[in-house]
């Protein structure tokens, strides 16, 4: 059994979530159930946006073809080929939250279908969860991004190397200005033991890339050649916050 699958029957909630919602999760439609996917129905997926092109090569970010990319122009060197599959609308967040707050791990699965054309994977690559903390993985019993990374490895042949640990646990994230949130990020994540050459990390979503680019500095230092990142959701940004028109 995989480790995440092994905790829940610590916790009563997450064992309920074995059974299978009555309806829809998002719209509460009952013809959702007996669809392909018994969590999400086809209507509520083809509702979610993706991301319009041109990208940031970079970063992924939607942007206009003038504009330089002011989110990944810090990056470090190794750190490239970002992917997000779709808009963080009201919809797609009910999905995350359906799946990290609400004990619905199956929605991994629905959250993985749409990131399947995402990978930027070669030969040799391996997916990397993002990582909770000890006491946060404890109350939820998985850790979301990586049962999005067994979803896709196992859709994709890839293997899945959770490498990465967190050191602490770091304040939520989602109040936070970009600074705040780098500096509540330093030194929270660590890779004590061996790192694949070519990793693709993780994540549920991508809101400033603070996150993606702390781990991947942490992979880079320890070994790793290559970092990339696939996450289900991309928070939309007001467009002063993603460019300088030049
Ligand atoms: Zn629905
Ligand atoms: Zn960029």
């Amino acid at each position: 059994m995989r480790p995440w699958l092994a905790a829940f029957p610590d916790r009563l909630g997450a064992v309920e979530r074995w059974l299978l919602p009555p309806a829809c999760l998002l719209c509460a439609d009952p013809a959702g159930s007996g669809s392909d996917d018994p969590l999400i129905c086809p209507l509520c997926r083809s509702r979610w946006r993706r991301l319009p092109h041109p990208q940031c090569q970079r970063c992924g970010q939607p942007i206009d073809g003038d504009t330089d990319c002011r989110i990944c122009a810090e990056w470090p060197r190794g750190f490239a080929g970002v992917a997000s599959a779709v808009w963080l609308d009201p919809s797609a967040r009910r999905a995350v939250h359906a799946l990290k707050y609400d004990g619905w791990w199956r929605v991994a699965e629905s959250l993985a279908a749409v990131m399947m054309d995402l990978l930027p994977l070669g030969a040799g690559a391996s997916l990397v969860p993002i990582p909770l903390g000890a006491a946060r993985r404890r109350s939820r019993g998985y850790n979301q991004s990586q049962a999005m990374a067994e979803a896709l490895g196992r859709r994709r042949g890839v293997p899945v190397d959770p490498c990465l640990e967190r050191t602490r646990d770091t304040q939520s994230q989602t109040s936070l200005t970009p600074e705040e949130r780098a500096a509540n990020l330093k030194a929270a994540f660590s890779a004590p033991g061996r790192v694949p050459a070519r990793v693709v990390l993780v994540d549920d979503v991508f809101t400033t890339g603070a996150t993606l680019r702390s781990a991947a500095e942490v992979l880079l230092a320890a070994g790793a050649d290559q970092v990339s990142a696939v996450t289900f959701g991309r928070a939309e940004l007001p467009l002063a916050a993603v460019g300088r028109t030049i």
